[in-house]
């Protein structure tokens, strides 16, 4: 897919789908930077992720809820490489609780880390993108975004926005050749799902067509496809990985 000396930016690459994501990257021998908050898991994954392939791997640890962050991040890949070529807001996390137990701090937590995440670290490759005539930025939402799900009003409405802010920034950037969209899993095979006690799991693939959990490498092939220039007249679209759930 012509990734050799392309720049990538995997937020949340440490695990999960970020990790699948910057993994199928680092095979396209792609630079690829990833972030988390956890600098030693960050710098062994980075070990690891080296031997796939001829591009350089950047352990850049931060948090991209914070604004100053999300510019570092950024600044710091541009020291070592000069241009930013993708950006995957793949980092998010879940707080879980029913509407009337949900506290102040589980909404914020979720929506600054999710879709304010997001946006700061678009701000940051903005500018850069814009010098270089082209990019591509892929946003990783849910389905929960666009069914809802009880229980997780604030993760639902964080990935909702996610896609509002996705089909907005498609629609500022195309004239300057930059791609947005944006990537809906459905039930991953994650931590994020391990939790899941035996008989939800059981209920939830009774709502899945194909029948299964889905795997990171799923997600990944879709990033992967919509990044490259194979999907060069792709952006302002979602596009779900999730064995059918919504359609
Ligand atoms: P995961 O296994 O929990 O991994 C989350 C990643 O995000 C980790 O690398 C984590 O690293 C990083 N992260 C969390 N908060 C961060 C912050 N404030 N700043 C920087 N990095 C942060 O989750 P996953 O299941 O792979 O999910 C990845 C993405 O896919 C999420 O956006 C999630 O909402 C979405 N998704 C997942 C599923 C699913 O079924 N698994 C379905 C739909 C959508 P640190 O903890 O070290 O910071």
């Amino acid at each position: 897919m012509a990734f050799n000396d392309k720049v990538v930016i995997v937020t949340g690459g440490s695990r999960g789908i970020g990790r699948a994501i910057a993994e199928s990257f680092a095979r396209e021998n792609a630079h690829v930077v990833i972030t988390g908050r956890n600098p030693l898991t960050l710098t062994e994954v980075a070990v690891e992720l080296s031997l796939l392939g001829a591009g350089t791997i950047v352990p850049q640890a931060g948090d991209v809820s914070k604004t100053a962050d999300a510019a570092q991040i950024v600044k710091a890949t541009l020291e070592q490489f000069s241009r930013v070529d993708v950006l995957v807001n793949n980092a998010g996390i879940t707080r879980d609780n029913v509407l009337l137990r949900m506290s102040e701090e589980q909404w914020d937590e979720v929506l600054n880390t999710n879709l304010k995440g997001a946006f700061n670290c678009i701000k940051a490759v903005t500018k850069p993108m814009m010098k270089k005539r082209g990019g591509a930025i892929i946003n990783i939402t849910s389905v929960v975004g666009q069914m809802g799900n009880a229980g997780q009003v604030n993760y639902s409405a964080s990935k909702a926005g996610m896609i509002g802010l996705t089909k907005s920034v498609a629609r500022e950037l195309a004239s300057r050749n930059i791609r947005v969209n944006a990537v809906a899993p459905g039930f991953i095979e994650t931590d994020m799902t391990a939790e899941l006690p035996e008989k939800a799991r059981e209920e939830l693939i009774k709502g899945i067509p194909l029948g299964t959990l889905g795997q990171p490498e799923d997600v990944a092939q879709l990033v992967l496809f919509l990044s490259s220039t194979k999907a060069k007249y792709i952006t302002g679209q979602v596009v779900n990985v999730d064995g059918g759930m919504v359609m």
